[in-house]
């Protein structure tokens, strides 16, 4: 990359570092990169409300490519967002490809997509809607990842992400003096026998792939020691790789809660929370992908399982053909969604080879 394109893209990532915006808020963002792509480029915005796009038009009856980056930050213990999950570096880095395709002819139209709210799975669902109308051919994003040589290009397993989602139990009995819970019903033992399910629920022998359950919150009652508690929630975080496997979870442990709230005589809600596909990628596109890593000489490797972590990604390549890679941040670099992570600006130049040379392919 030439140093007066890489020296841009380093700055405006540094910026977009220091305007961090959760998901839905991206609105200072979005103007820091618009104004980037007016002030370098020709591309055409096209403003979509939470989100936008680029397009580098060449023609009519031309294909279409689609990059996908998103641009929102995580939220912190301490509620402030951070790029700990280097969305920043996939912004900027979009925007070196814009750079580098000003006055280039690639035989295709390109579009770059500034996609929100990937952290909590609700971007892409509404992102999708742009590929249709455009024809969109393909799709291709990437992902920083901790722990595999700098630079070095990860094509990833057909599913490259699980699936996953945020379950919310609420359960109400009633409440009674703490001298009488025989007259209350505290749903502290239903949530106990729930807990102690959850093995069962998860024995493998069920399952096509790989499945989890992870408890992030237990509330019953509160500091009171006269009160014997009607109200108790747990909050539990379920993955898998397979979507079809993750909803036979979700079905069987909804009829195990509903069996054991109605025997309880306790009342319940089962509510989802950031939902995310199972990420699935096209294998004509990890070939391809392959096969500019082999002709451009660029170190690659190929995984063989999938990432635990969810990626709404997944959304798009439900609808075309698209995949979705990793490039490795550096062997012992901190963990994505830590504190001290943040984006690796020496994989830039890198990333912005391979997205340049998929366009080009
Ligand atoms: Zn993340
Ligand atoms: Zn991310």
């Amino acid at each position: 990359m030439e140093k007066d394109i890489l020296a841009k893209i380093l700055m405006l990532r540094q910026n977009l570092h220091e305007h961090a915006e959760a998901s839905e808020k991206e609105t200072e963002t979005q103007a820091i990169l618009k104004s980037f792509l007016r002030r370098h480029t020709d591309l055409q915005i096209m403003e979509k409300g939470p989100y936008f796009y680029a397009v580098h038009k060449e023609g009519e009856n031309l294909p279409n490519i689609a990059f996908r980056a998103d641009m929102d930050a995580v939220v912190g213990p301490d509620g402030k967002p951070r790029h700990m999950c280097g969305h920043d570096g996939h912004s900027a880095n979009l925007c070196a490809l814009a750079l580098l395709l000003q006055g280039q002819k690639v035989g295709k139209n390109v579009y770059l997509l500034f996609q929100h709210a990937e952290e909590t799975g609700q971007g892409a669902k509404v992102c999708r809607e742009f590929l249709a109308p455009n024809h969109i051919d393909e799709i291709y994003g990437f992902h920083n990842i901790p722990d595999y040589p700098a630079g070095q290009i990860l094509i990833l397993p057909e599913i490259s992400n699980c699936a996953s989602t945020g379950i919310t139990i609420d359960f109400t009995g009633k409440p009674s003096h703490a001298a009488y819970p025989e007259l209350g019903l505290n749903p502290v033992f239903t949530i106990a026998e729930l807990v102690k399910q959850i093995p069962s629920l998860l024995d493998p022998n069920q399952y096509q792939g790989l499945v989890l359950c992870t408890i992030v919150s237990c509330r019953v009652g509160d500091s009171a020691f006269g009160v014997s508690p009607a109200k108790g929630q747990l909050l539990l975080t379920v993955r898998a790789k397979f979507e079809e496997d993750l909803e036979k979870l979700k079905t069987q442990m909804e009829e195990f809660i509903k069996e054991k709230a109605v025997a309880a005589g306790l009342q319940w809600q089962i509510s989802y929370q950031e939902s995310f596909p199972e990420t699935r990628n096209h294998l004509a596109c990890n070939e391809k992908l392959k096969q500019i890593c082999q002709k451009e000489n660029l170190p690659y490797q190929e995984l063989a399982e999938p990432f635990r972590w969810s990626e709404d990604y997944g959304y798009y390549t439900k609808e075309v053909p698209g995949c979705f890679f990793g490039i490795g941040d550096g062997k012992g670099y901190p963990q994505i969604h830590t504190e001290n992570y943040c984006f690796p600006d020496e994989i830039l130049p890198t990333a912005a080879a391979i997205f340049l040379a998929l366009a080009k392919a």
